[in-house]
């Protein structure tokens, strides 16, 4: 079934406040809770559409994905993610289910899994490129070893709760609901601690650094992310480890730039080689490479070098090294190179000009018919023999 607008589930407009989505949704929580509406399948399908459509309209952040990209935009983070009732709501619910209910929704939740962590990792492109191992020092939370994550002292006396009898909820009547919320005694744990552990002062974890060996594979580029499962923090005893993400970004190298697995650098060129053609050393991350530059070689002209480029991380595909020329002109002329190229370029611009130079050539027959405003019929027809810019 194709799923309703979320603004329409909840019967506000595209440019609703927070303050005005949050109160038609709890006019709709009210309306369709479950506590409310025993054995309603009807009113249950209402109460979870509602409360997908605030857990994403309250977040202005999956709020702002929605608006660009509908649905689509959710999938895989939002959409029937809860599991039932009485627990696993987000923290966007936390309020409005305390203010209805005077108290934390839910009773007591299971034991959390720990915490993702993510790295950033500073590479050189060498290093992207050939692949290479690193050192890391990450944070990491352990479940205490002396309290086995308890957060008594050992030994000690763990009493259970006397208010919930251990179960972490209470049934609360409150007109027509009874909801089940959690122990305000013991604040869902089910047991009080009369003595914290020494160790890790009650909290039941310890925090200190690690030194992981990270291998990065040939070929990753900026943005990359590397999963190490179960390098995250510990969960709570019983729950499993969260995941350490390296993420990986690429300095800036002096001579190449990448796009995919495509390398890019300039040449200078003289202007002599380029008009002349020849062989030429070039810089590639292997080492140098042999180019060989035709005569007559233009400013900004592209030429590849294939398989130069970088490795692709996810198939054996290895891009090109695109070397794109840049003629230099020459500077600091001594006279005798003075002399030289005036002589070349009385040469050029002889009898032979549009033959040598039929860009300058064009271009200037172009600005010409700009300033008189002739076009090249009329100008060809007039033809004038002591015109300079023709043969
Ligand atoms: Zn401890
Ligand atoms: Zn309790």
């Amino acid at each position: 079934m194709a799923k309703r607008d979320y603004y329409e589930v909840l019967g506000v407009a595209r440019t609703a406040s927070e303050g005005e989505i949050k109160k038609a949704y709890r006019k709709l929580a009210m309306k369709y809770h479950p506590d409310r509406n025993p054995d309603n399948k009807e009113a249950e399908d209402n109460f979870k559409e509602a409360s997908e459509a605030y857990e994403v309209l309250s977040d202005s952040q999956k709020r702002a994905t929605y608006d660009q990209f509908g649905h689509a935009g959710l999938e895989g983070h939002a959409g029937g993610g809860h599991g039932g009732f009485g627990g696993g709501f987000g923290d966007a619910f936390g309020d409005i289910f305390s203010e209805m209910f005077g108290g934390g929704f839910g009773g007591r939740r299971g034991p959390q899994p720990g915490n993702d962590l993510q790295y950033e990792l500073e590479i050189s492109l060498e290093e992207a490129v050939a692949g290479t191992t690193v050192d890391i020092r990450i944070p990491t939370k352990d479940i205490c070893d002396a309290c086995d994550g308890t957060g008594a002292e050992p030994g000690s006396e763990v009493q259970t709760c006397p208010t919930c009898h251990g179960a972490g909820q209470v049934r609360m009547q409150q007109g027509f609901f009874a909801v089940n919320r959690s122990c305000p005694t013991c604040h869902g744990q089910g047991k009080i601690i009369k003595t914290p552990c020494r160790k890790c002062r009650g909290e039941g974890f310890t925090h200190s650094n690690k030194t992981l060996s990270v291998k990065i594979p040939a070929g990753v580029d900026n943005g990359d992310r590397i999963r190490l499962q179960g390098e995250g923090e510990a969960g709570e005893p019983g729950a499993p480890r969260g995941d350490l993400y390296v993420r990986i970004r690429v300095k800036r190298h002096a001579i190449f730039e990448r796009d995919g697995n495509n390398l890019y650098c300039e040449l200078p060129l003289s202007f002599p080689t380029a008009a002349l053609g020849g062989s030429v050393e070039v810089p590639t991350l292997g080492g140098k490479a042999s180019l060989k530059v035709p005569a007559g070689t233009q400013s900004g002209q592209r030429f590849k070098l294939a398989g130069k480029g970088v490795k692709s991380v996810r198939s054996s595909f290895v891009g090109d090294l695109i070397v794109q020329v840049n003629i230099e002109t020459p500077v600091k002329l001594t006279a005798r190179q003075k002399e030289l190229l005036e002589e070349l370029e009385a040469s050029l611009k002889g009898k032979h000009y549009k033959q040598h130079s039929p860009k300058e050539h064009s271009f200037f027959d172009s600005v010409k018919s700009f300033f008189t405003g002739e076009d090249e019929a009329d100008k060809d027809a007039k033809k004038d023999k002591n015109d300079p810019w023709n043969d």
